[in-house]
């Protein structure tokens, strides 16, 4: 074992992180550091993925201050045993459910948001009473070079330990005496993390990726749609697990909207320092290989290859079968298909199927009737009707992918179900006995018995 996992353990042993004030001591502790180090995490963010500020607090630093305060509020009444109903014939005991902490969790998270991503579990893990290991991306060093710095100034030492690194460290860990671990990244990498965890019986919640797919139909406002599709898309260069991965489109309605779409880049990015850049050089190549294969560029298509850059790029395609509907792009390209059928939503739904379950599923549509038949006809992880990624910002409902997407959800009180063990609990008392229950049965108490249980 090693010496953080045994530290770790004596901690929790402890008892210390039983108690409300120390989880909201240590919530208050998170929101301060994000506050008074908003410069250095700005630039970690700017360092590693070309982030500007603005981009930087909205989507990482703000977004965890917002869910960490919004646990805060909650969190009182989230810990509390709350009372369930008992079946007369267990007469008179009455029955509870309680969270309790699952013990020490392990945190690994991507590199595509890496404020975000490690901190949003670990305000849950904090809040469910448990003690952490953070494994942060190798890849996005600064940040995790300032976590590493900062974390154990603001929090408990004694309570949260990070190990920085690539696989073989992630899994030395899987290896340890763990309760619970929250992964965050890739399908890949996700079967290596839950087959170690397997050995081991260590429970699991695995956040991962897909294809998003964008349906639009019958819509008026093609401006506003574009808008939401252009944020949503290009935010972060399109590194982002729940980015629209691609567009299918009523057929009338593809040249209008290819127009509005390049309106929209324009305004909310118009030049390089709007967008961040491509992770790294691996990643680059891959996302600048999917494209010459055919497809007729709306707008974008320029890279700079020694900033890792790619222009925000639209692209037309005929062909289901193109390299860029094949896995999740992950990078600024937006394809789009047109569905020349009668019944595009049949049509979407059967190209849908030919990947795996997405994490997100997005239309567009102005009758409420045809947003309904996808989002009960089209399996994904969230659904959002008239816009797309917003849904992540909402604490208040669960977060989370389906099959090959994901397994669990996470954010608000999602997050802190998933951080917990849910213990069910019976009570009784030794003042009286009822004694139906007991062998051998007379007739009439068996009759009871099939009265109560049938
Ligand atoms: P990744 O799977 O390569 O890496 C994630 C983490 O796993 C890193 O900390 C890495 O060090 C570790 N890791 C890598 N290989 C490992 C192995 N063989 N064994 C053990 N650990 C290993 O993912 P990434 O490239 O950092 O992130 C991009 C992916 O994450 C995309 O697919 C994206 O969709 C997904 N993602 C999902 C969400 C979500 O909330 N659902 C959010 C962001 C990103």
């Amino acid at each position: 074992m090693l010496e953080i996992t045994k530290q770790l353990r004596e901690f929790f042993n402890s008892d210390a992180t039983l108690s409300y004030a120390w989880r909201k001591k240590q919530l208050t502790a998170l929101i301060r550091m994000l506050n008074e180090e908003r410069d250095a995490f700005e630039d970690a963010l700017y360092n590693d993925l070309g982030k500007n500020a603005k981009e930087a607090w909205l989507t990482e630093i703000g977004f965890v201050i917002h869910e960490a305060k919004y646990v805060r509020r909650h969190l009182r009444f989230w810990m509390h045993s709350h009372c369930r109903l008992t079946p007369l014939f267990c007469f008179p005991s009455w029955s509870s459910m309680t969270p309790q902490p699952r013990g020490i969790s392990l945190i690994i998270s991507p590199w595509n948001y890496p404020v975000q991503l490690t901190l949003s579990p670990l305000v849950a893990s904090i809040a469910a009473g448990n003690v952490a290991i953070i494994k942060p991306s190798e890849f996005a060093t600064a940040t995790s070079a300032l976590l590493t710095k900062l974390l154990p100034k603001y929090l408990d030492p004694k309570s949260v330990a990070i190990v920085e690194g690539g696989a073989d460290k992630t899994q030395a860990l899987l290896h340890e005496p763990i309760d619970f671990v929250f992964f965050t990244g890739s399908t890949a990498t996700a079967k290596h993390i839950a087959r170690s965890a397997a050995d081991a019986l260590i429970p699991y919640v695995l956040e991962l990726g897909g294809k998003s797919p964008t349906l639009i139909f019958d819509v008026k406002n093609l401006n506003a749609v574009a808008d939401r599709i252009a944020f949503a898309k290009f935010t972060n260069a399109g590194q982002t697990c729940v980015a629209p991965d691609y567009v299918l489109i009523e057929q009338d309605l593809l040249e209008p909207f290819c127009e509005a779409l390049k309106a929209a880049i324009a305004r909310q990015f118009p030049d390089k320092n709007s967008m961040g850049h491509i992770i790294n050089q691996r990643h680059f190549d891959r996302i600048t290989q999917m494209l010459g294969h055919g497809e007729t560029v709306v707008t974008g298509g320029n890279t700079i290859p020694e900033e890792w850059r790619i222009e925000p790029t639209v692209v037309k395609i005929n062909d289901p079968d193109h390299p860029l509907m094949k896995e999740e792009i992950f990078g600024p390209i937006l394809p789009i298909l047109s569905l020349n059928t009668n019944d595009p939503k049949s049509e979407a739904r059967e190209i849908i199927k030919k990947n795996p379950t997405p994490l997100a599923c997005y239309v567009f549509c102005d009758n409420k009737k045809d947003a309904r038949w996808i989002h009960d006809h089209v399996l994904s992880g969230n659904f959002v009707h008239n816009d797309a990624l917003m849904h992540v910002t909402n604490v208040h409902i669960p977060f989370g992918g389906i099959g090959m997407s994901g397994q669990g959800a996470s954010h608000g009180y999602a997050g802190f179900q998933a951080f917990s063990h849910i213990k069910g609990s019976m009570w009784n008392t030794n003042a009286f006995d009822i004694n139906l229950r007991y062998p051998p049965y007379s007739f009439r108490v068996f009759k009871l018995m099939e009265w109560l249980l049938g």
